[in-house]
């Protein structure tokens, strides 16, 4: 027996994990085993400032007494029941969604699934019931990697593998009006955009993009469907990306269970209509635990105030990001951040931000993505700023010396 802390925890797992889950995601960087807040602690013992967030998932943090509370005594009382019955947190998440999207009840109509992936699919379905089969997508977009979500993802890599994808869709460049008004046509079942794009690096919509779009998809007749997996859920400092628009799809995912694993689709106005008894079905979907977990989520992003403090801690994080000159360009709103560097080092920044005790993200080799809890504390925010020079030193160090 090996009785050294590394190898009997960290080492041995990451071996164990080799040898038994299928290697989809690449080695595992750490043995996570409990978090509090924004922070989380690996087997070692170490503790890190999450700014990753469970990539914009653990909107409450981790181990948030309101959430815990809200999915244990409901697991307690009744924790799934099949879709043949309904439970009141379905009933009440699905008004709660309606109501925060301004729409109301009577306005529009949700369908729960478990992931966002599964929400695009519901979504990707109901535009089908068009009639029509033509999607219009933004390049640089993410919306998952079913089948169906993957043929409206744009990376070439995630799609090539996987072909033939279910067809008739076609990628413009993103933010580029004339491009979007020149491919929609009367046969476009619907316009399918990320109000601020995510895994792309967060690319934000030029100002009236979505405006336009929603002018063009009336135009022709065609859907306006905004995937708010990753910007929703008061990510932006706002419930919703969209801003004054009102899209006739919206999809759901990441934020909205802290962590719990639940997705929507919203169908708003004639669109709620499309999908129909037989059409569609899932069995996990708004499952009553998961239901309650949104729904405290919801509850405590209100009576914490947080919308507010996300706009605050936000804009701290931003201008304290940006004031190093090897950061050429910091984008973003609320606490949906990403900053590209003066050069393709952003997993060398990642593995010393790593060292240094802060958990960052890479989702491209220039760029670094910044999606922490939304009750993440000024403290925390205020210790990467700190470390932020030195973990930029560390990382450009090799610079000069690359062949
Ligand atoms: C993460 C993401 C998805 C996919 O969600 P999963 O829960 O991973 O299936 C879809 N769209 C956007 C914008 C995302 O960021």
């Amino acid at each position: 027996m090996n009785t050294t802390t590394t190898t009997t925890t960290t080492g041995g797992y990451q071996e164990r994990y080799a040898a038994s889950l299928m290697n989809t995601f690449g080695a595992p960087k750490l043995l996570l085993t409990r978090g509090a807040g924004a922070h989380v602690w690996d087997a070692d013992g170490k503790e890190y400032v999450d700014f990753l967030g469970g990539i914009a998932v653990n909107a409450l943090g981790h181990a948030h007494p309101a959430l815990i509370e809200a999915v244990t005594t409901q697991l307690q009382t009744l924790g799934h029941v099949s879709n043949f019955f309904t439970t009141a947190p379905q009933v009440e998440l699905a008004e709660k969604l309606l109501d925060l999207l301004g729409v109301g009840v009577g306005g529009g109509r949700v369908f729960f699934t478990n992931s966002g992936t599964e929400a695009n699919e519901a979504a990707f379905k109901l535009t089908r019931r068009t009639g029509r089969t033509h999607v219009v997508v933004a390049e640089g977009a993410f919306h998952g990697r079913t089948m169906g979500a993957l043929a409206l993802t744009s990376k070439e890599a995630y799609r090539a593998p996987f072909e033939p994808l279910p067809g008739d869709v076609i990628f413009v460049p993103f933010g580029d009006t004339d491009a979007l008004a020149a491919a929609v046509t009367d046969r476009t079942a619907a316009i399918l955009l990320e109000p601020i794009q995510g895994e792309a690096g967060v690319n934000i919509a030029p100002e009236g993009y979505l405006a336009a779009a929603r002018r063009i998809a009336d135009d022709h007749g065609a859907l306006l469907w905004l995937d708010e997996v990753q910007s929703g859920m008061g990510r932006t400092g706002a419930w919703f990306a969209h801003g004054g628009i009102t899209p006739d799809v919206i999809t759901l995912a990441k934020g909205l269970g802290g962590g719990f694993p639940i997705g929507a689709c919203i169908g708003i106005g004639a669109a709620g209509e499309l999908l129909q008894p037989g059409n569609h079905g899932t069995t996990f979907g708004g499952n009553p635990v998961a239901c309650a977990a949104a729904l405290a989520v919801i509850a405590t992003i209100e009576d914490e105030d947080l919308l507010e403090h996300v706009t605050v801690l936000g804009h701290k994080l931003r201008d304290g990001l940006a004031a190093d000159p090897r950061v050429t360009e910091v984008r973003g709103a609320g606490l949906f951040i990403g900053l590209d560097l003066a050069a393709d080092v952003s997993a060398a920044v990642v593995a010393a931000a790593q060292e240094a005790g802060f958990i960052l993200n890479n989702p491209t080799p220039g760029r670094i993505r910044i999606v922490p809890p939304l009750v993440i504390t000024a403290d925390d925010v205020n210790a990467l700023l700190t470390a932020w020079p030195g973990i930029l030193d560390t990382a450009f160090a090799g610079e000069g010396e690359q062949p």
